[in-house]
């Protein structure tokens, strides 16, 4: 075996995260052997996470499906067998056609997510495929929908600037981000702007290890986030620190947004954000006068119902201390904009073959969908594939009872079979990111990565638009443009025109693996303004929001109260998502599922660190080990989610316990908007 050549292969995570880590895979007689971070990659410099270190046992994983299997038992069993493809193709074409003749094609809803997260494996031919079919449409805004549309509001775009540059702030606000964590490479960056003297402050309800790590850590009542902002621009409008001359030239609505902000002293918000006020004061002030100042919101604040208000007001604060103006200044979020503006998007999802008037379903709401007696054509057929909704959606339960109807024709393509796939009437053979080819647009920085298949697809699986080519096939589809390769998409993709992918041509990256995007080294974006707003500002005031029926200032919020203790869910480091919980090293690092409470509470309630607890709702209850710790702010339960199951070993997940309820605009879920009990529980 040794004696066989080895092969180097570049390629990309593809994981949901915003880092999209370079990687280099050594493949030796068809195998690979070794997977490491590419050490050239300027931002992620040659490491991988917790998670990703062990990706081969992911793809050699002896439990991953190989084969299409039928399902042979009852739904949730688990019990399936082996099928062929050309058995199984021929039976969904069969069983879809059947649909769309008997109930119109709006019965079958597609469900996918980023599971795999680049560019034609996440959206290419499946959207060309439902489009044209006239299947319902899904809005995927479970996650940053709400963020990006909440900044919008305030600065007509869901971005802002190059994160590379925070290495020339002075003043960096993480914002409910647990930095060290989930977005691992933007951390050595701001530890060289520390370095270069700028102070670093996180502002989250938990104390995160970033936040352990941080200068300063302002531990907030959650969802008070837009309400400290407010309290932040009453000093910075009292004391004279709000660069007018930006704001004149750059903003509209500075006196509404005056009038409203005097409403909000620290004094007045103090209890309400769960900080003194001479806090408050002080954070203002070193805000605004600290330049350039830099604010990193990334999704916690998002995961309420007030989450767009919240990015809103946010964006406010950037404007007004004109931080913008200064290299490494202003607001740094998703680069994912960025990067699809730079790629021709239109020539990979062909929305011009989408059949129009379609209804559109948001991913959030699947629960209650599948179950809805009001929903005309129900939901007859669900084609699932790169997500796990079973763990990864609010209100669990009700996902499960829609999974669970006899009526409903279930496929899911997967690489292992998930919660999900349990109840699928057919589980079809995914590749992982190592057996196929994509494009990778990383939303964490300005580099362009090329995903090389390094190992032929194990067993019989197949990508995301292999599949879909296929099932096009067995429709009867013969459109040129359903069956385009991927290679050719890529191509496509990147033949824009666009000045910033000059140079960055399919061979350069097949050889190099990644290519910065041709930004200009001193990118300030909104230096000199020109906010893509209606009004061309920065919309401090806005009548597009008042028109849709919302406050046309910055406000709280709808805050939401309930009894108990407020759930926030987190992301843990031994799972990605819902992705690794079938691994037993990830298992054992990651330990049982857990809740941490504050001592206050737990003495309340006459648990202790150790003791298994029930935590529930009106939604459902999951049984958790108990963590006491300060971490938390009192009034706060912090669980995290995805791979989690039940630590009285049911499958059920901490998504048991979220609600389904929409974000006040941007299509997203107020999962935060949970409240729980906890009791002590029998072993
Ligand atoms: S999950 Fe994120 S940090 Fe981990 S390897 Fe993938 S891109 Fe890198």
């Amino acid at each position: 075996m040794t004696s066989l050549p080895l092969h180097i292969v570049r390629g990309a995570c593809g994981h949901d995260c915003p880092d999209t880590c370079s990687w280099i895979v050594e493949v030796r007689g068809g195998r690979a052997e070794r997977l490491t971070g590419d050490p050239t990659h300027p931002f992620t410099r040659g490491t991988l996470c917790a998670k990703v270190n062990h990706y081969l046992e992911r793809v050699y994983h002896p439990d991953r499906v190989l084969f299409p299997l039928k399902r042979a038992g009852r739904k949730g069993e688990g019990r399936f067998v082996r099928v062929s493809w050309d058995e199984a193709l021929a039976d969904i074409a069969s069983r879809w056609s059947a649909i769309v003749e008997g109930f119109g094609a709006e019965a079958i809803l597609p469900y996918s997510s980023a599971g795999v997260q680049a560019l034609i494996q996440t959206a290419s031919i499946d959207r060309r495929l439902f489009g044209s079919m006239g299947c319902s449409n899904l809005e995927r805004k479970i996650c940053g929908g709400t963020a990006a549309a909440g900044l919008s509001a305030t600065i007509g775009c869901g971005t802002g600037i190059d994160p590379e540059d925070v290495v020339h702030s002075r003043f960096i606000v993480l914002w409910g981000t647990n930095t060290i964590v989930t977005n691992l490479h933007l951390w050595p960056l701001v530890r060289e702007a520390r370095s270069r003297g700028a102070k670093i402050v996180v502002v989250d309800p938990i104390r995160t290890r970033t936040a352990e790590d941080a200068d300063w850590h302002l531990q907030i009542k959650p969802a008070s986030d837009a309400t400290l902002a407010l309290a932040m621009m009453h000093v910075m409008i009292r004391d004279g620190l709000v660069d007018h001359e930006y704001v004149s030239q750059h903003a509209i609505g500075f006196d509404a947004l005056a009038d409203r902000a005097a409403q909000y002293s620290p004094e007045r918000v103090s209890q309400a954000v769960g900080l003194p006020s001479e806090v408050i004061e002080r954070f203002a002030r070193e805000y605004a006068t600290t330049q350039p100042s830099l604010l990193r919101p990334l999704i916690g604040l998002e995961h309420h119902r007030s989450g767009a208000m919240q990015f809103r007001t946010l964006a406010c604060l950037a404007v007004l201390s004109g931080s913008w103006k200064h290299r490494g200044g202003g607001l740094a979020r998703s680069t994912h904009a960025l990067q699809f503006a730079a790629l021709n998007m239109d020539s990979v999802l062909m929305p011009e073959v989408y059949k129009p008037g379609v209804r559109t379903l948001n991913m959030r709401d699947l629960g209650n969908d599948l179950c809805s007696r009001d929903l005309d054509p129900a939901v007859r057929a669900l084609m699932v594939y790169s997500t796990n909704p079973m763990v990864t959606m609010p209100n669990q339960d009700r996902i499960r009872e829609g999974l669970l109807r006899e009526d409903l024709f279930t496929v899911v393509h997967e690489l292992f079979v998930t919660d999900t796939a349990l109840y699928a009437d057919y589980v079809l053979p995914a590749t992982s990111q190592i057996e196929h080819l994509d494009l990778s647009p990383a939303w964490g920085h300005l580099y362009l990565g090329l995903n090389r298949p390094a190992i032929a697809p194990r067993g019989e699986s197949v990508s995301n638009t292999e599949l879909f080519r296929r099932l096009a096939g067995a429709l009867g589809r013969t459109e040129t443009w359903l069956f385009e390769s991927d290679e050719s998409m890529v191509r496509a993709a990147l033949a824009s025109g666009h000045p910033w992918l000059e140079g960055i041509s399919f061979e350069r990256l097949w050889d190099q693996g990644y290519a910065r995007l041709n930004s200009p080294e001193d990118w300030r974006p909104f230096a000199n303004g020109a906010f893509a707003t209606p009004s061309g500002k920065a919309e401090l005031y806005s009548e597009s929001l008042m028109e849709a029926g919302h406050d046309p200032l910055p406000w709280t919020g709808e805050v939401r109260a309930g009894d108990g203790l407020q759930l926030i869910t987190g992301k843990s480091l031994h799972y990605l998502n819902s992705g690794y919980n079938n691994m037993e090293r990830h298992r054992r690092r990651a330990g049982e599922l857990f809740v941490e409470i504050h001592p206050d509470d737990a003495r309340t309630r006459r648990v202790a660190t150790g003791d298994m607890v029930r935590v529930w709702n009106e939604r459902g209850e999951v049984r958790a080990m108990c963590s006491v710790s300060d971490r938390v702010r009192p009034g706060v339960a912090w669980m995290p989610f995805g791979g989690f199951t039940d630590a009285g070993g049911t499958r059920r997940s901490v998504n048991l316990l979220t609600p389904e309820e929409p974000t006040d605009w941007g299509g997203g879920s107020g999962l935060y908007d949970a409240f729980v009990e906890v009791a002590p529980a029998a072993r």
